[in-house]
């Protein structure tokens, strides 16, 4: 399903309140500014903060500040992730009631010495885009029995999706219409290349690719405009509408800003942080210009 001719566009720009917006950030922000006002739709704001352990109010309150400062404006309400847990918890049980998740008792710490075991015998380990290792089967094929005895022990475990079940549900390939400064056109969706992805976690009570889904619909978003690091993952977010039967907006996955050693700017690296570089002494119209705007 396509966002109707009709439907007036709507753009969002999603931020993790995890640390401070950095340029990169800033570029995403002005071409969903930019891309709302061409198209003559609306932009959203939509704080993704449902990992608790990573997010804090004051990169909240900086994203604000920082937006503000570059003439960035939104429309209210503010969808903010952590008051929607049952939102994500229900799409989570649909897709247990389909018998598509399961529970995974395996700690990162197993995978990875797991990971290195095959390794260290030439046994190549399979990796998804992101370069980290694809969850072991092991979880997968317990029995029925078994899952509810280490449910009831109460060990901490998390949901995965069973990639190979949830495919097997689909009639033809998956597919979604891009626009951005990578590939473009009609492209056909791989989710298998990211295994069994984590929907929920002990500590994070739904996973990015879940709640990214949910959002997108119930806000009724119909431009996703986001940076290319996030290209590979719209397979999973195919999957998962798919599932769930949402609608599909259109991809605009744009350039990276990169930094000075040729990678993606990270939070952690203070140097291109908005916040830095507005107490240098540089304008919002310095930044603009800086990004090409
Ligand atoms: N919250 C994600 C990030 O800060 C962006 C999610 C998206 O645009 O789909 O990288």
């Amino acid at each position: 399903m396509l966002p109707s001719a009709r439907q007036k566009p709507v753009f969002r720009f999603a931020p993790s309140p995890n640390g401070f917006l950095h340029l990169g950030h800033a570029l995403s922000a002005l071409i969903n500014q930019a891309m709302a006002s061409d198209y003559g739709g609306r932009l959203l704001l939509r704080i993704e903060d449902i990992d608790a352990s990573r997010c804090r109010p004051e990169f909240e309150e900086a994203i604000y500040r920082d937006l503000s400062w570059l003439s960035i404006s939104w429309q209210e309400p503010v969808r903010r992730q952590s008051a929607h847990l049952e939102e994500y918890q229900a799409a989570l049980d649909r897709l247990r009631g389909m018998g598509l998740v399961y529970p995974a008792f395996l700690t990162r710490g197993e995978v990875k010495a797991m990971v290195s075991a095959a390794e260290a015998r030439g046994v190549p380990w399979p990796r998804d885009p992101d370069g980290a290792p694809l969850y072991p089967p092991d979880d997968r094929k317990r029995s029925a029995d078994e899952q509810r005895q280490l449910l009831a022990s109460g060990i901490r475990h998390a949901w995965r999706l069973d990639m190979e079940k949830a495919l097997a549900t689909l009639s033809e390939p998956l597919t979604w219409q891009e626009d951005g400064d990578g590939e473009t056109g009609r492209l056909v969706a791989d989710p298998a290349q990211w295994g069994d992805v984590v929907l929920s976690r002990s500590d994070a009570p739904s996973s990015y690719h879940l709640s990214v889904v949910i959002d997108d619909a119930v806000q009724e978003v119909t431009h996703v405009v986001r940076g290319l690091d996030l290209f590979h993952a719209t397979s999973v977010h195919r999957l998962l509408q798919q599932l769930l039967g949402l609608p599909v907006p259109l991809y605009h996955h744009h350039r990276l800003v990169l930094g000075p050693d040729g990678r993606k700017l990270s939070k952690s690296d203070g140097s291109t942080g908005l916040s830095v570089l507005r107490e240098q002494g540089l304008s919002a119209a310095d930044i603009r210009r800086r990004l090409g705007f």
